[in-house]
């Protein structure tokens, strides 16, 4: 059968998601045999055994990945731009063309191999979103090293961490990094971080800036040291289940987990996912603003886009530099069609004046992407509406480091079918979501909730974690047996739709009901005060009365969701949230300062600013004193 021709035509969706879902054999081996260009075809579409976490796709298969980004495209049409690297400073774009990003890749690829880098040896990224961290990833991926990319923000301790739990060989960073306007210096922290890392032979040092970096015995210039090599590298054929990359996502106690992604069902699934939920056309100009330094940055700036040909925007910036109109000032000179970015952001947007869209032309915009964390309502329609103008669809995508692409979002989906704002609403093909009880029952009907589980493998699902296999399976697998166990919560509403509830272990049990976070934050924003549950953040206005914000609150739990749901504690203060790097609230944090547990926060690598948590448990203990002290 012919698959590729059903996806086009959206109006067959549904039977071809049921096709997915019942006969996932020959839905995926007819999609992989289509899509990726193969050295040696499969013969095992799959041999999967959930139970005990042995995910195997495409099985007897060869390919490499570089391969499907570059040179198939190369071959067809090599001047077409593959990277739009949007620069910190605005107004200073460079394109990079198919042709050129395979040459800089091989380059990079020689020289990683001349100096001793080979097959299944891991290489950490440390390294500004740019076109030379891209040919770093694909050089890897083309000898078949292992890339695991460090966001390039994190402390050297962090990156130590990391670069040990993968017992990297080499690293490739750069002498600095610009970021609003600031020069970041990133060497001086490899250094600290690699006289940790035994492992280490070799810093291979980028110029991102003019400003010289002292260098050492282990490092070596990389432009200089690319000059050299030859333009072309035959590409390392790779096992379907080899290694392509791995990527450290913090766990809630103990080490970050190091997420461990193989090539075709991985690239395959990034591919898919990013053509059909974003609606991506040959000739569009896809704009992901997330780092590469997370999964969104892999599979959506870089895998996803670059196996589907297409010109992919590598944005350096952040949203508010050098005023808050930079994202809309660069899709209006990219002309950018699909913009994909995280709620924090538009957040961060929304608090100022309209004029700041509104005077870019977006008409290119055609569709919105939404990703990290639960996208309230406000943030929502102020995306869809003042960004959008209300003519684009805005797809709420949920997934995760570990699911490799996309699993929820309102798209693919029949032309003009609805959305619901905030919802995630529909799995994409292969994947079956499941809502589970408290006692690993699964839940039938609708207008129901429970923890979220998805009931069968998928090709871009994660393998397992580096170097600790029993780790995965407790984590994903032992909760619910048969099923991989996300740690999210779900509701599927009336209509069978999916909105996600948040973190499993953000729930609070309230009167005996279940209750996400988000639901309750969701309530509370609609105040136009950004403020997360319990721990409630004023905009600075001396004018404000606390006790009557409390109040309010109370009074909008109450309504919006449920009496019982209203918190017993509102600690209302003018700080700032634990955030990840990423932007996401560490509520674990929070929890354990509520819970007076502050002894083992778990680990905070990850974390932003780790001085709000000493804030944070000051201002706890303000109120702890205060409250007993009303009640004696
Ligand atoms: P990470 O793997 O670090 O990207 O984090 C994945 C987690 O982010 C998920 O398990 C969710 O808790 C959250 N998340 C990502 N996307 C969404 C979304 N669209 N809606 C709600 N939560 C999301």
């Amino acid at each position: 059968m012919n698959t590729e021709l059903y996806i086009i035509h959206f109006h067959q969706r549904l039977e071809l998601y049921e096709l997915s879902v019942k006969d996932p054999e020959t839905f995926w081996g007819s999609i992989a045999k289509e899509r990726l260009t193969w050295n040696k075809p499969f013969d095992q579409v799959r041999d999967c055994e959930i139970t005990s976490g042995k995910i195997n796709w495409f099985l007897g298969g060869q390919l490499n990945v570089s391969v499907n980004c570059l040179d198939v495209h190369v071959a067809k049409h090599p001047d077409r731009v593959a990277l739009v690297w949007e620069r910190d400073e605005p107004g200073t774009e460079v394109k990079v063309t198919y042709r050129e990003l395979l040459e800089t890749t091989c380059r990079l690829a020689n020289t990683l191999k001349r100096h001793g880098v080979n097959k299944g040896d891991r290489v950490a990224i440390y390294m500004p979103v740019s076109p030379i961290a891209v040919a770093a990833m694909l050089a890897c991926a083309r000898i078949g090293a292992v890339h695991t990319v460090v966001f390039a923000g994190f402390s050297s301790e962090a990156l130590a961490g990391r670069i040990q739990d993968a017992q990297c060989k080499a690293v490739i960073t750069c002498n600095q990094g610009v970021r609003g306007g600031r020069f970041i210096d990133l060497k001086p922290t490899v250094d600290a971080a690699v006289k940790n890392c035994p492992t280490v032979q070799h810093v291979f040092v980028a110029q991102r800036t003019a400003n010289p970096t002292p260098m050492g015995k282990l490092d070596i210039p990389l432009e200089e040291a690319m000059a050299s090599e030859s333009a072309q590298c035959a590409p390392e054929p790779m096992g379907s289940e080899e290694m392509l990359f791995m990527l450290h996502t913090s766990g809630s106690t103990g080490k970050p987990k190091g997420i461990v992604h193989t090539q075709a069902g991985y690239l395959l699934y990034a591919a898919l996912t990013h053509q059909y939920v974003f609606d991506y056309h040959p000739g569009d100009v896809f704009g992901c603003v997330a780092d590469i330094g997370w999964v969104t940055g892999h599979s959506y700036v870089v895998y996803g886009p670059l196996c589907n040909g297409a010109t992919t925007v590598l944005f350096e910036s952040t949203p508010v530099y050098p005023d808050p109109g930079r994202y809309w000032e660069t899709v209006q000179r990219l002309g950018i069609n699909q913009f994909y970015g995280a709620p924090t952001a538009i957040r961060l947007l929304l608090k100022y004046e309209e004029s700041w869209v509104k005077k870019y032309d977006r008409s290119s915009l055609k569709t919105l992407g939404s990703v990290g964390e639960p996208i309230n309502h406000e943030a929502w329609e102020w995306f869809y509406n003042v960004v959008g103008d209300g003519r684009c669809p805005l797809v709420d995508t949920w997934w995760q480091t570990e699911t490799g692409g996309v699993c929820i979002a309102p798209r693919p989906a029949e032309e003009g079918a609805e959305i619901v704002p905030a919802m995630a609403m529909r799995p994409f093909f292969g994947i079956q979501p499941v809502l589970m009880e408290e006692k690993g029952k699964p839940i039938s009907g609708n207008d129901v909730s429970g923890a979220l589980c998805i009931g069968q493998p998928w090709p871009g699902m994660a393998r397992t974690i580096f170097g600790d296999h029993k780790r995965f399976v407790d984590a994903y697998f032992k909760p619910y047996p048969g099923h991989y166990f996300t740690g999210d919560g779900a509701y599927r509403s009336k209509e069978g739709y999916y909105q996600i509830t948040g973190r499993m272990d953000d729930v609070i049990n309230i009167s005996g009901h279940r209750l996400g976070t988000a639901e309750i934050e969701d309530a509370l924003v609609r105040t136009n005060t950004p403020i997360p549950f319990a721990f409630v953040v004023l905009k600075e206005d001396p004018s404000l009365n606390h006790t009557a914000v409390v109040k309010e609150l109370r009074g909008l739990v109450a309504t919006k969701i449920a009496k019982y749901a209203v918190p017993d504690h509102f600690l209302v203060r003018i700080f700032t949230l634990p955030k990840t790097r990423s932007g996401k609230i560490m509520r674990r944090i929070l929890r354990k300062v509520a819970m007076e547990q502050t002894g083992d926060l778990g680990d905070v690598s990850t974390l932003d600013d780790p001085s709000v948590v000493t804030e944070i448990i000051k201002a706890h203990a303000q109120y702890k004193s205060l409250t007993s002290q009303n009640k004696s």
